[in-house]
C-alpha cells in the first residue's frame, strides 16, 4: 500500500495483514470495505474485537475457551463423562462438534509437546487432565481417553507420551485409551478435517 495513505487506514492494513492468511492485497480490499460501511456496522466490529480481549478464560475443567468458568460443552447436560476427547486447541473442539457423533467431554491441552520450542508437560494442561483422571480414579469410573491430537510428529508424540503417563490406571482397569485413525492424512489438521473423514475417524479408533 502507498505511504501516502492517512495513518489510521495504514494502521488498519498492518493490523489485517499480520493476521494469518491475510496478504497485503486483502489488507487493503478489508480496510477500505469497513471505510465505505456505516459507523453502526463499523461499531458492531470495534464490539466483537473488544469482546475478545476481556472476559475470556480457559474452561476450569477441561482448558476450552469459554466466557464462564465452565465452558459450553462442560456446561452442557447429557455430555456424557465416561469419555474425554483429548485435543490441541479449541478450533479441535469445534471441528469434532461439526461431526455431531461426539457426546462426551473434552481436554483442550494447549497445544503439543514440542522440546525444540521449548515446549513441556508444564507448558500444556496434561496436570489439570492428570487431576481430572484422579478424580475418576477416585470414584473408581471407567472412563475412555480418546486421543485426538493432529496426526504430526508432535501430535504422535503427545499422545504417546500421555499413554505412557496414564498406564498405571490402564493396568489398574479404569481407563481405555484410544486413538482416532482412520482417514486423517499424516500431517493433517483436525481443524480442518471435513465433518465427514473426521465422523469416521471418530469411529475407526484404535486401542493404544
Ligand atoms: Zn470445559
Amino acid at each position: 500500500m502507498s505511504a501516502k495513505l492517512p495513518e489510521p487506514v495504514q494502521n488498519l492494513i498492518d493490523a489485517f495483514n499480520r493476521l494469518p492468511g491475510i496478504g497485503s492485497k486483502m489488507a487493503g480490499r478489508l480496510t477500505f470495505h469497513l471505510l465505505q460501511k456505516s459507523e453502526y456496522d463499523v461499531n458492531r466490529f470495534i464490539t466483537a474485537l473488544d469482546g475478545i480481549r476481556t472476559g475470556l478464560q480457559p474452561c476450569e475443567q477441561c482448558g476450552n475457551i469459554s466466557d464462564q468458568p465452565l465452558c459450553g460443552v462442560c456446561r452442557e447436560p447429557g455430555r456424557s463423562a465416561d469419555q474425554i476427547c483429548v485435543v490441541e486447541g479449541p478450533l479441535d473442539v469445534i471441528a469434532l462438534e461439526r461431526t455431531a457423533l461426539y457426546h462426551g467431554l473434552y481436554h483442550v491441552l494447549g497445544g503439543v509437546l514440542s522440546p525444540m520450542d521449548g515446549i513441556g508437560p508444564d507448558q500444556l494442561r496434561i496436570q489439570l487432565l492428570q487431576d481430572r483422571l484422579n478424580k475418576r480414579q477416585e470414584i473408581a469410573a471407567h472412563t475412555e481417553l480418546i486421543m485426538a491430537t493432529n496426526p504430526s510428529l508432535e501430535g504422535e508424540a503427545t499422545a504417546n507420551y500421555l499413554t505412557q503417563r496414564f498406564q498405571p490406571l490402564v493396568q489398574e482397569k479404569l481407563l481405555t485409551i484410544t486413538r482416532i485413525a482412520r482417514g486423517l492424512p499424516m500431517g493433517s489438521d483436525i481443524e480442518y478435517a471435513d465433518p465427514t473423514t473426521l465422523a469416521r475417524a471418530l469411529e475407526g479408533r484404535n486401542n493404544l
